[in-house]
């Protein structure tokens, strides 16, 4: 028990020296710690071990209409910062506007020393967008996303002075948003219910996405509006919270992944909820101007919000005796990155074992391989091999993702000679440097087959050309999507909500997001 307790203090202790290690904004604070503390004892702090299980806790600041949102996101930064946690707020263009017209700069000030990140620029509204990416292929997708969304990121780092460092929309089931949003500098994606296999993190169309998998909402304290709460509902809810997280930290421990991302949408902490009034319907109406909308937020009586929020930070506090609170960009800092990659040819044999067995992303210890980054490989490797005469000594992996138009419905699998297939890669390997990802389909000896059939000739000439071996013919067969493509997240064919348009049921998307399971492989931990 007192060992118990010792433990949760150096926990704490060890959450706090983070947070303030990271923080540039807080010299003063720091010297103070550090004269707190002596010289061994400082010592002692930076070498103990952290706390095992991490936190995540990250505030969709959203609601841009409401200068209650205002106080309520302030009151969070301050009570983190008091605490000594570092909380991540990601920001709407119009929420940063709205900070501005109002003046706020208290506000700006208290998000200070937190992590700021981008939640769209009019929360995916005005224009719709999953409808236009929906609608529009990859490149003109992606293009779009990049004319609309951009000048809110813009809006956000202005106000800032620095540039937010993750990216949340409820619209990263499509990939475009995903791809044009790391091409744009936002590396990182705060939400995504992605498959992980136990892992961490995982990337997914070259971005870094932590787990979702052990994921709480913190934010309903209430389940009857105005009306008075029963007799210990606040005991009770209290007790939810803790337990959540306990059996949270129970399954984790010992796992590859000790993540567990807790959330809140502040407008489910000050106001009436679930709505008396109906809530606009932005996807629907494409209307950006949110003060057009009939107003629909009913605001709680002080004294009833105040009992929530002492309630979130009893909670909160609960959680960082127990786990190291944790940014976004601190977290990632834990896994190996994925640039700057040259492969050995030994490594490239490991790749090739793995895709003998299966279309799978390769993990090793220090190494994970997707498989259109093997693709990608191969192609390069045998195009060398063809042109110079021997295979190079290393290749250099190049971040490419999965096919971005369909693959054909009925590919045509068979045998092609090994001439024509190192003939054909000259212009497939210039055409994934063009376009960052491998074909949908490629045509040879008058057949038309899919990339993993493709891949699979590509891996049996290697493996020869390693053992001086120069075969005749080559069977291009085999799957054409990955393993991973098989969980649920891969396989659903269309999302639907009701606050979208009547129709709308995004089977495009569904399937470009399919595709990339190409693109998906675990984060390896540094
Ligand atoms: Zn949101």
């Amino acid at each position: 028990m007192l060992c118990q307790q010792a433990n949760r203090m150096e926990n704490t202790m060890t959450t706090r020296r983070q947070f303030l290690t990271t923080s540039a904004a807080l010299p003063l604070l720091y010297n103070f710690q550090s004269t707190l503390l002596g010289a061994d004892e400082a010592t002692r702090l930076t070498s103990e071990r952290q706390p095992s299980t991490q936190v995540i806790l990250s505030f969709a600041t959203e609601v841009a209409d409401e200068p209650k949102d205002f106080d309520h996101i302030k009151a969070l930064a301050e009570f983190l910062t008091e605490e000594g946690l570092i909380g991540n707020f990601h920001l709407t263009g119009d929420y940063a506007r709205a900070l501005k017209h109002h003046g706020r700069l208290d506000v700006v000030e208290a998000l200070e020393t937190h992590e700021i990140g981008f939640h769209c620029n009019h929360h995916g509204a005005a224009p719709f967008m999953a409808g236009y990416l929906e609608k529009m292929n990859w490149r003109d997708g992606t293009t779009e996303w990049t004319r609309n969304e951009l000048p809110g990121l813009r809006v956000v780092e202005e106000l800032f002075g620095r540039r937010p460092v993750y990216y949340t929309t409820e619209f990263n089931k499509a990939p475009q948003s995903i791809f044009a949003s790391c091409q744009a500098g936002l590396p990182t994606i705060g939400y995504l219910p992605i498959p992980t296999r136990g892992h961490g993190a995982v990337w997914y169309c070259n971005s870094f996405v932590p787990s979702c998998e052990s994921a709480m909402g913190v934010e309903r304290f209430f389940s009857a509006g105005l009306k008075p709460e029963p007799e210990g509902q606040y005991r009770d809810r209290e007790n939810y919270y803790r337990i959540k997280f306990d059996r949270f930290a129970e399954k984790l421990k010992g796992q590859k992944s000790t993540l567990i991302r807790a959330f809140q949408h502040s407008y489910k902490t000050y106001a009436v909820f679930p709505f008396e009034h109906p809530k606009p319907n932005i996807y629907r109406e494409d209307n950006l101007y949110y003060e057009e909308h009939p107003h629909y937020l009913d605001l709680l009586p002080e004294a009833k919000y105040q009992k929530g929020f002492d309630l979130f930070k009893r909670v909160i506090k609960y959680y960082a005796e127990r786990a190291a609170f944790t940014s976004f960009s601190k977290y990632r800092e834990g896994f190996r990155e994925n640039q700057g990659q040259w492969q050995s040819l030994q490594e490239l044999d490991e790749v090739c074992a793995l895709l003998s067995d299966r279309l799978d992303a390769y993990v090793s210890a220090t190494l994970s391989v997707s498989p259109a980054e093997a693709f990608g490989m191969l192609s390069r490797v045998l195009r060398v091999y063809h042109e110079d005469g021997a295979l190079p000594d290393k290749v250099f992996m190049r971040n490419v993702i999965g096919p971005t138009s369909p693959i054909p419905d009925k590919p045509e699998q068979g045998d092609v000679s090994s001439a024509e297939l190192l003939k054909s890669l000259r212009l497939i390997d210039r055409a994934i440097d063009n376009e960052q990802s491998i074909p949908p389909s490629i045509e040879i000896a008058g057949k038309t087959v899919g990339p993993g059939q493709f891949l699979n000739g590509l891996r049996s000439l290697y493996v020869a050309a390693r053992k001086k071996q120069s075969p005749q013919s080559l069977t291009l067969s085999g799957p054409n999507l990955p393993v991973i493509a098989n969980e649920p997240f891969f396989m659903e064919e269309t999302l639907t909500k009701d606050r979208y348009p009547e129709g709308f049921e995004a089977r495009s998307i569904c399937q470009m997001c399919r595709l990339q399971s190409w693109s998906w492989k675990p984060a390896v931990n540094l």
